[in-house]
Parts: C-alpha cells; sequence; structure tokens
C-alpha cells in the first residue's frame, strides 16, 4: 500500500461546519433612510428620491420602525440588544450602489448572542446566533432582453435588511434547512418579514468547510450565495460537501472563495475568491448618530411580541391534546396555525380536525374553505349523516365548489344509508350473487366477511353505514 493510500484511509470521515447569513427584508411600508417606498414589483426607478440614489449632499434620516423590527426579531430569538449601535459605511464599487457605499452596521451591531433551537430527526438542537445587524439593500441591474447595454433599477437601494449571522454551529444540510426554516417561520410570525425565497426578500448566504472528525480547526470555508429555495439549498450544501471532500482526498486545498449555485447543472461554480473585512475600508458613518436603545424601550416592544411557534406547539399540545407531530406540523405556517384554532374553537373535534388539515389543506396558498366549512363537514361524519369514505368526495366538492357539506350531500344524494331494509336488500344481492363464498364463510372462513362488506359498499356507492352493513351481514350469516 502506498503512502498516498495509507492517508486516504485516516482521513475518509469529514465534518461539515456550517454557518448561515440571512438577509431578511423588513415588512416596512417606507425604506430604511428616506421616505420612498418598498413595495414589490413596481415601474423600474419609479421609487426612488435624491437620499436612496446617493445624491451628494443629501442625508440619511433612519426609519424608526426599522429598529423597532430588528428589536422584536432579536428579542424573539434571545439576543440582547445593544443600547448603543452605530451605522458604518461599507465601501465598495458596484454600479447598482451609486454611493459607492452600503450603510450597515459593523462593530456595534444592534444585537448579538442569541440562539434558535431546531429539530432535526426528533433531536433537539441548539443553533446560536453571533449578531443582527441593519443594512440598506442595493440596486438591481437588469440585462434580460437589452442588448448591448446593462440598465440599472434602483427601486432596491434603500430598503430595510436585516442580516441574521448564525456561528458555524450547523453539521448538516438537513440542520441549516431546519433553522432557515424555523428562522423564517419566527419572522413571519412576528409580522416582520414576509418569508418570500422567490422574491429575494429571505436570502441565505452558506459558509461551508469540512474537517476531519475529531479535529478544533476549522477548515478553509467556501460562500454559497443568494439560493432562492430550501430545496436548492440543501442540494448545494450537500454538493459543496461532496466537492471539498474530493478535492481534500486528492490531496488538494480548498481556496476560500464565493461559489454560486447552478440550478441547471446541479453543481456549484466559482464566482470569485473572498474579498476579506479590511477590503471594504468600513468606518462609522458620520451622517448618522448612533442609536441609542433604552431598556424602557425594549421593555415596550417585548410587550407586543406575538405568541411564537414553540410556544404556541406546546400549547397546542396542552389545549388540544393533540400529539406532538401534529402541533409541529400546525404551528409551521401561521396561517394554518390561526386556521386550526378557529376551527377547534367551532367543534370539539381537534384530532379530526388536525386530520383533515395535514392531509389536505396543509400547501394550499390560500386555505379556500372556512373553518365553519370544514367543522360542519366532520360534525356530518360524526353524526353518521356521510360516511368516511363519502366524505372524501364531499370535501373535494366544497374545495372546488366553495359550497357547504350539508349542500353538496343534497345535490348530490350521497346521505348515507343507515335503513334497515335498505341495507339488508344490499346485503342480500351480495350474498345471492356469492353463493359459494358464503358456503366457505359458514365452513369457517370468517375472513370472508371483509369481502362481504366490501361488495355491499361497493354497490351502495359508498353510501351505505359500514356499522350497519356488518350487523346485517352477521345477522344473515349467521341465520340463512
Ligand atoms: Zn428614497
Amino acid at each position: 500500500m502506498t503512502r498516498y493510500q495509507c492517508i486516504r484511509r485516516e482521513f475518509m470521515k469529514y465534518e461539515a461546519v456550517i454557518g448561515l447569513e440571512v438577509h431578511a427584508q423588513m415588512l416596512t411600508h417606507s425604506k430604511i433612510f428616506c421616505g420612498c417606498s418598498t413595495s414589490f414589483g413596481s415601474k423600474p426607478n419609479s421609487q426612488t428620491c435624491p437620499v436612496c440614489l446617493g445624491m451628494p449632499g443629501v442625508l440619511p434620516v433612519l426609519n424608526k420602525k426599522v429598529v423597532e423590527f430588528a428589536m422584536r426579531t432579536a428579542l424573539a430569538t434571545h439576543c440582547t440588544i445593544s443600547p448603543l449601535n452605530r451605522f458604518a459605511r461599507k465601501n465598495y464599487f458596484y454600479p447598482d450602489l451609486p454611493k459607492g457605499y452600503q450603510i450597515s452596521q459593523y462593530e456595534l451591531p444592534l444585537a448579538e448572542h442569541g440562539h434558535i433551537d431546531i429539530q432535526v430527526d426528533g433531536v433537539e438542537k441548539r443553533i446560536r446566533l453571533t449578531r443582527i445587524h441593519l443594512e440598506e439593500d442595493a440596486g438591481k441591474n437588469l440585462h434580460e432582453g437589452i442588448e448591448d447595454a446593462s440598465y440599472i433599477d434602483l427601486n432596491r437601494t434603500g430598503v430595510p435588511l436585516m442580516e441574521i449571522v448564525s456561528e458555524p454551529d450547523i453539521r448538516s444540510s438537513e440542520e441549516a434547512v431546519a433553522y432557515l426554516k424555523k428562522l423564517r417561520n419566527i419572522l413571519v410570525y412576528l409580522e416582520v418579514n414576509d418569508g418570500n425565497l422567490e422574491e429575494g426578500s429571505f436570502r441565505c448566504d452558506a459558509n461551508v468547510s469540512i474537517r476531519p472528525v475529531g479535529q478544533e480547526k476549522f477548515g478553509t470555508r467556501t460562500e454559497l450565495k443568494n439560493i432562492n429555495s430550501f430545496r436548492f439549498i440543501q442540494k448545494a450544501i450537500d454538493y459543496e460537501i461532496k466537492r471539498q471532500e474530493m478535492v481534500l482526498e486528492e490531496g488538494g486545498r480548498i481556496i476560500q472563495e464565493t461559489r454560486l449555485w447552478d440550478t441547471q447543472k446541479g453543481i456549484t461554480v466559482s464566482m470569485r475568491s473572498k474579498e476579506s473585512a479590511h477590503d471594504y475600508r468600513y468606518f462609522p458613518e458620520p451622517d448618522l448618530v448612533p442609536v441609542k436603545i433604552h431598556s424602557d424601550w425594549v421593555e415596550e416592544i417585548q410587550k407586543t411580541l406575538p405568541e411564537l411557534p414553540d410556544a404556541k406547539k406546546e400549547r397546542f399540545i396542552k389545549d388540544y391534546q393533540i400529539p406532538p407531530y401534529d402541533a409541529s406540523v400546525l404551528t409551521q405556517n401561521k396561517k394554518i396555525a390561526f386556521y386550526f384554532e378557529e376551527c377547534a374553537s367551532l367543534y370539539h373535534r381537534p384530532k379530526a380536525i388536525s386530520n383533515w388539515i395535514m392531509g389536505d389543506l396543509l400547501n394550499e396558498e390560500e386555505i379556500p374553505i372556512s373553518p365553519r366549512q370544514l367543522t360542519g363537514m366532520i360534525e356530518l361524519i360524526d353524526k353518521g349523516v356521510i360516511s368516511g369514505k363519502i366524505a372524501k368526495t364531499v370535501f373535494e366538492e366544497m374545495l372546488r365548489t366553495k359550497k357547504d357539506a350539508r349542500t353538496i350531500v343534497e345535490e348530490k344524494g350521497l346521505l348515507q344509508v343507515s335503513d334497515d331494509e335498505a341495507i339488508l336488500s344490499f346485503v342480500d344481492q351480495v350474498l345471492n350473487a356469492n353463493p359459494e363464498s358464503v358456503e366457505q364463510y359458514r365452513s369457517g372462513k370468517e375472513r370472508l366477511l371483509g369481502f362481504f362488506v366490501g361488495q355491499v359498499m361497493k354497490i351502495s356507492s359508498g353510501k351505505a353505514n359500514p356499522g350497519k352493513v356488518n350487523e346485517l351481514l352477521l345477522k344473515r350469516l349467521k341465520n340463512p
């Protein structure tokens, strides 16, 4: 065995070290340093003014709401809010940044040292947050459909962003996605961000490195930029871990660089080698005074925080006696959680409600039926008006037509048949049609009961009351 092969054997096992930086656009109506609108999808450059265009001689004025939104986030993620924080200029030249610098925070961020708890495969894990700071967004270069030129849309310049930076506590792509989903969920509950990855209002960069298991020191990291779906984030991280393993296994060395995820090819590609912090020549922003945050203000914000996903989950388990799994699924989306609670206030069967929501409504963009309609249908099942099987049809019809369950049942003649005589006639039809099976049943093959039940349900188009069917079948089979 060559020396190379020995080394290969020894270093086969690597561990990934991942830290995430999330840029979350805050749901304010106006920009961070001026009164321009932040709404998405408007005509290019229609939402700009001398301040966000970075004209000489203008002065930025900080939007108080932006600070409040970041404070809400900081408190919800157990961060410490700095009583004094300050803006800095991050200097770099880019076409979509006319000022030549971005106003951000550097050595005195708004908040630090928080954490978010995640669960992967039933195992709880704490991911620490390094910091939360405020900054302004840059503009956007437009190339599509334009020949021999680049246009610039500056509607986004000055849109308020929160950068939420995690410690490198994440060890796999699954943990990364669990963390991001949890964070997004919290931001949406707080109403500080709309959680929209496609429109770029929740963007993530991942710093990924690997090291031999047992080694303390971090490996060289690469940065994956701006990936716009949870699925791609997971794939990009997995690919990057594999790529780095291959490079090291072949005796190569990882270069610190920024890489992009190529959606088409399913690989990461090098974009540029990484600037280090001093390349940006950060210095305190002279046009903005430092932000002082008094403890009274923090307390005031604390009082306005809503019930957050973890607390809601615990309460659902306790108040509604539903399994922890249901509670965690139902609270992963604020809209679903509220919907469930409204249903549960209308009807006393939370587990049945949870089943229907988790089975059919979870992935709906807008829930198409009202809580009263859903619980109305469950009540019809419980009262024996429709069978569970027919309920599926009624439910689909309800989604399609938005009519109440009872109306659909009446219009389509789907009432459950519980009348003895009617069911007996179905039973007799089935028994007469299958004399051999009846003979076998009577000589001890009792498993055939299921077959008879199935046949009766079939000829009754699923409308026969299954309890009655069983009862009457047994009666006929035992006393011919
Ligand atoms: Zn403006």
